[in-house]
């Protein structure tokens, strides 16, 4: 066959520029990507041989080589693992695979660091070869195939591909060095980077010196050995491997199930947001071995989703080595696997809880995420909830249930909470007078969750979850501190109020009632029961559901307040009737506004605040 031209898919153009252009200071990390993937091929064919016995007729002692040429400012990466044929060098190192890859120009933050470590996460590993050489030569044969293939390219849009002579079975990667990156074409550098970033690779990584090969690495699976000869920066490290992210661990756990099912687990939860955290494409992060021999990392339910963003590896003895990808997903061994590493690493999280600063790094990275177990997880929400923090209106600290029910006032008997955005904004919500002014302290829901879980989990410690809005008369049976018992109107002059209020605003809300929820404020608008939250419909507009269209709300009236009660006198008198009628309707635009959403007729609105103000005035 001829030698091909083909051009980068349009997204990789754009990431080998931004790789190339912007990504300078951190390119030791192109090493730790060539090794990564060298490693990852290994692991496949030693996977695939096990099945496959002809594949690796070969050979199967997997290694990986490094050799570098000074003169020449040449580095060659060379592994013996499954390797790729034509339409696999097309496919691997020619487009980019996963949807993510948008999202990854999108999250490019323009700081170095941040972002050379989103590189590997990204899975546009390969790439980085372009930070430090200005031509690439990948020379690569698939495991059982016959027919070996040169891909090359300089990294600017194009590469060509072309078959090739005399290619060893496996992937060799030749990367002609760069002027700028010369400093790489040095041995000793290259195995201090490899022993940083890659010493715990599971295979040998062989290294020329004075003639003879010596391995680089310790080549051990940190998982098998004795938790008191590992030291916290080769965990440290092992997790940056794994991850491939450059933050600390904020949790290492280590350790050996023991009982119906044995395995080993080691595992991180990390110390920053995964930038994938919210993606559905994201990579699965934990690892799946038997007996040290890598089996997949894409084994979906290991992990429940709200954990996803533990990092790690389990190894097991238990699991036979011979079956399909499908079957194994429906061994009841991974299952139970995966109930003994949920209550595990939800032990662990207790226990971390105790250091409620060192908690909250853990809270405000990935409580978004872990805080979906209570709605997800049926069988240990009651833990979760637990585990969960909030912002509450007690002040700027997260508080966790337990914290909030050992405060609850005499004669209160739910936690309330109020859903929203932004807890500032909540903080400001005329719907809390009531609540502050007994001193009840309100949970501030602010993640798109909020909205859900309570459903599913509608009590804790037999303390009912209750919406501010939903308070009805629980909040008049606490004892208020002084101060919020004004004068009330009469009933019957308030009954009347109520009712012309009403019978103007017609189908604009669904009712009109008292409530003791407020103080300052004369009105304030809420969802009747049954419908969804205000917050709610509008995360829906926002992600432009159909569903919704607004549905008619609750206006709540605070009948101690001076202006109700002279609206209530004013309704007495016939010639007040037209003034009374343009009030309550900027009262409604008011209450609209407090909720931070738009006025329905904002001329009309206006043209009223006009008036009352050339009459006040
Ligand atoms: P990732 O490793 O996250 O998938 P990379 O950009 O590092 O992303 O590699 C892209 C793909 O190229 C890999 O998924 C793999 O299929 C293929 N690949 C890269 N290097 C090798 C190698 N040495 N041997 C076999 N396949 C490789
Ligand atoms: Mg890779």
């Amino acid at each position: 066959m001829a030698e091909e031209k083909l051009n980068f898919q349009a997204e990789v153009g754009r990431v080998l520029d931004i790789v190339v252009n912007s990504l300078y200071s951190d390119a030791d990390i192109f090493l730790r990507e060539l090794v990564s993937n060298a490693s990852d091929a290994c692991d496949k064919l030693r996977y695939m041989g096990i099945m496959y016995p002809d594949l690796i007729a070969e050979g199967g002692e997997f290694k990986i080589n490094i050799t570098v040429d000074k003169d020449k400012k040449t580095i060659v990466v060379a592994d013996n693992g499954i390797g790729m044929n034509h339409d696999d060098l097309i496919n691997n190192l020619g487009t980019i695979a996963k949807s993510g890859s948008l999202d990854f120009l999108n999250n490019l933050s323009g700081d170095v660091k941040k972002d050379s470590n989103l590189i590997g996460q990204f899975g546009v590993g390969f790439y980085s070869a372009f930070m430090v050489a200005d031509k690439v030569e990948v020379r690569s044969r698939r495991a059982g195939e016959e027919i070996g293939w040169l891909w090359q390219s300089d990294g600017k849009g194009s590469f060509s591909l072309a078959e090739a002579e005399n290619v060893a079975r496996g992937t060799e990667i030749k990367l002609f060095l760069k002027k700028t990156s010369a400093e790489y074409a040095d041995a000793i550098r290259l195995r201090q980077i490899i022993r940083q970033y890659s010493d715990h690779i599971a295979f040998p990584i062989y290294m020329d010196k004075d003639g003879t090969l010596e391995t680089v690495n310790s080549a051990l699976a940190l998982w098998t050995r004795n938790k008191a000869e590992i030291t916290p920066e080769q965990y440290r490290d092992f997790y940056r491997h794994i991850a491939h992210a450059f933050d600390e661990p904020w949790l290492t756990l280590h350790y050996k199930a023991e009982g119906a099912i044995e395995y080993t687990g080691l595992l991180f939860v990390p110390e920053q947001t995964p930038f994938d955290l919210f993606q559905l494409d994201r990579k699965p992060a934990v690892k799946l071995y038997t007996n040290r021999v890598f089996i997949s990392d894409d084994i979906p339910d290991l992990m429940p989703s709200y954990l996803r963003f533990v990092k790690g590896v389990i190894d097991t003895k238990d699991l036979p080595l011979n079956v399909s990808r499908e079957m194994l997903q429906r061994t009841p061994v991974l299952e139970k696997v995966r109930k003994g590493l949920v209550r595990r690493l939800l032990s662990e999280l207790k226990a971390k809880a105790k250091n409620a600063e060192d908690y909250a790094k853990f809270w405000n990275s990935l409580g978004k995420a872990f805080k979906e177990g209570i709605y997800e997880d049926t069988e240990n929400r009651e833990t979760i909830a637990e585990l969960s923090r909030f912002y509450s209106t007690a002040g700027e600290d997260l508080v966790s249930l337990e914290e909030y029910v050992g405060r609850m006032k005499e004669g209160q008997s739910s936690i309330f909470y109020m859903t929203g955005e932004d807890a500032e904004v909540l903080r400001n919500s005329p719907q809390l007078e009531g609540f502050e002014a007994r001193g009840v302290e309100v949970l501030l829901f602010t993640d798109p969750i909020d909205e859900f879980w309570p459903q599913a989990f509608p009590a804790y410690k037999d303390k009912p979850f209750k919406a501010v809005s939903m308070a009805g008369d629980e909040l008049e049976k606490i004892k208020s501190a002084a101060g919020i018992e004004g004068d009330e109107v009469t009933k019957a002059d308030l009954d009347t109020l109520l009712a012309y209020m009403k019978l103007t605003f017609g189908d604009a809300v669904k009712d009109v009632r008292t409530t003791d929820k407020l103080v300052r404020s004369p009105v304030c608008l809420v969802a009747a029961e049954g419908d969804i939250s205000l917050n709610l419909e509008r995360m829906m507009r926002l992600h432009q559901q159909p569903l919704v269209r607004g549905s008619a709300r609750v206006l709540e009236v605070n009948p101690r307040h001076q202006l109700i009660r002279k609206l209530a006198e004013a309704l007495k008198d016939e010639a007040k009737k037209p003034m009374v009628a343009d009030a309550v309707m900027v009262l409604l635009d008011q209450a609209q506004v407090a909720e931070g959403e738009p006025i329905k007729n904002p001329a009309a609105f206006m043209q009223r605040i006009t008036n009352f103000m050339l009459n006040g005035i």
